[in-house]
């Protein structure tokens, strides 16, 4: 609240900045900048608030806190899977909405998977997360706290991060390239590029973008078929970029940034996994550095897909491996508490808790 006018005045979400900006604001404030690293160190060391920032004096502790503040999510529901590792956690927001993070644990260490928006306007067949409403892109800070408190929940620091819970990361393009920078600084939580994942549909212009902005991540590209039929069936996004055009834009991010790009091919029954599809996807693929990855469906309520039988998926991968595309079949993880995308969020709105 502004003393003098009686209006509140929307606070700065600090982990909404990069570095650069911290030290900006600071210097708004009349503060020296390397006030930032001592406040970014804190807020990865578990600071919720500015109060116990003790390196800084009384008034800069107090002018944050009338300024800012730091992240805005609440635990509404924590979910541990049977299988080993896998927590999902509902976060809810000051405006209402909720979202979905999933925390895994890998040999490599505890991988985050975060959402990029609230909801999505992609409209995949398969996907959970497109029969809720679209509400809102994510702020940067709103996905790097999704991280912050899975990291403070497992007690360990996170060594990998994956964008590939609801929304289209490439669809909230800014935030997303924000966030990218601010999760990579090196006092923050110093996630190296090579250790992030970001997933798409296929947003074409957009990935060619970011094959220019010099940030190597790994990226994944939901696939799911082997001609434009099938995934125009059931990914709209084939509509306006056709799976050549697709398939030419990841090889032009893999080139310029040398990265290995993941194809994602949920099989469904009946529908994409017959041998002719995979010689096709075999075909398209040839030559292209990547890798596929064969994904279990998660048979969703209220969608008629059904996911392929272990005889099909077997074939299906023999057809690959003969002809030389590297495949794994993803390992299936938290069906128990609907890891799958968008289906907890889905559920929570339905059952209108929030
Ligand atoms: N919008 C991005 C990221 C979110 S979806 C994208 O499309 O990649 C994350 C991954 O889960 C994608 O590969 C998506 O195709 C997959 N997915 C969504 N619903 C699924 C389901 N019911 N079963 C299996 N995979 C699903």
């Amino acid at each position: 609240m502004d003393k003098k006018t009686n209006i509140s005045v929307k606070k700065i979400n600090i982990l909404d900045l990069e570095q650069t900006e911290l030290k900006e604001f600071l210097q708004k404030l009349g503060y020296k900048t390397f006030h930032a690293v001592q406040i970014t160190k804190w807020i990865y060391r578990g600071a919720a608030g500015f109060d116990t920032m003790s390196d800084l004096s009384k008034d800069l502790r107090e002018i944050l806190a009338e300024k800012a503040e730091i992240g805005a999510l609440k635990q509404k529901k924590i979910l541990e899977s049977a299988d080993e590792g896998t927590v999902k956690f509902l976060f809810g927001l000051p405006d209402g909405n909720v979202i979905e993070s999933v925390l895994m644990k890998y040999h490599h260490g505890p991988a985050a998977c975060i959402s990029s928006q609230i909801g999505c306007k992609m409209g995949c067949e398969f996907c959970a997360s497109s029969k809720a409403a679209f509400s809102r892109n994510l702020t940067a800070g709103e996905m790097a706290e999704q991280v912050i408190l899975m990291g403070r929940y497992g007690g360990e620091r996170i060594s990998s991060v994956v964008v590939m819970g609801i929304g289209e990361p490439l669809d909230n393009y800014e935030n997303l390239v924000r966030f990218l920078k601010i999760i990579n600084a090196k006092d923050g939580l110093n996630i190296g590029y090579r250790h992030i994942t970001v997933s798409t549909c296929g947003l074409v212009p957009q990935i060619i973008r970011l094959s220019k902005e010099g940030l190597p991540i790994n990226l994944s590209l939901s696939l799911h078929a082997s001609n434009d039929s099938t995934r125009s069936r059931l990914m709209p996004i084939n509509g306006k970029y056709s799976i050549d055009k697709t398939v030419e834009a990841c090889k032009i991010y893999s080139e310029a940034t040398k990265r290995r790009i993941t194809f994602e091919y949920a099989l469904i029954g009946g529908l994409n996994d017959s041998r002719t599809d995979a010689l096709e996807l075999s075909k398209r693929l040839k030559g292209l550095m990547c890798h596929v990855n064969l994904i279990h469906l998660n048979e969703v309520e209220g969608i008629a897909l059904k996911k392929s039988s272990a005889q099909k998926e077997l074939l299906f991968k023999k057809v690959l491996e003969s002809a030389g595309i590297p495949v794994t079949v993803r390992r299936k993880l938290g069906d128990d508490i609907e890891a799958a995308c968008g289906q907890l969020r889905r559920r929570e709105i339905k059952d209108g808790e929030c």
